[in-house]
């Protein structure tokens, strides 16, 4: 059985240098409400696209 791949990215907030992985709902939650870690906006270029994990 194969998962459908779940598209990640890795946030580096370029405020505080906080860094995590989110899906791509929290990835729009952090463009409208700014850094979860100090609240400075943020803009697509701050996220990577990662590859999900493997099983
Ligand atoms: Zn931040």
């Amino acid at each position: 059985m194969t998962e459908p791949g779940v598209p990640l990215y890795e946030f580096a907030c370029p405020a505080c240098g906080e860094r995590t992985t989110v899906d791509d709902e929290v990835l729009e939650a952090l463009l409208a409400s700014g850094c979860v870690f100090c609240e400075s906006p943020v803009s697509r270029s701050d996220f990577e696209r990662v590859h999900s994990t493997r099983s």
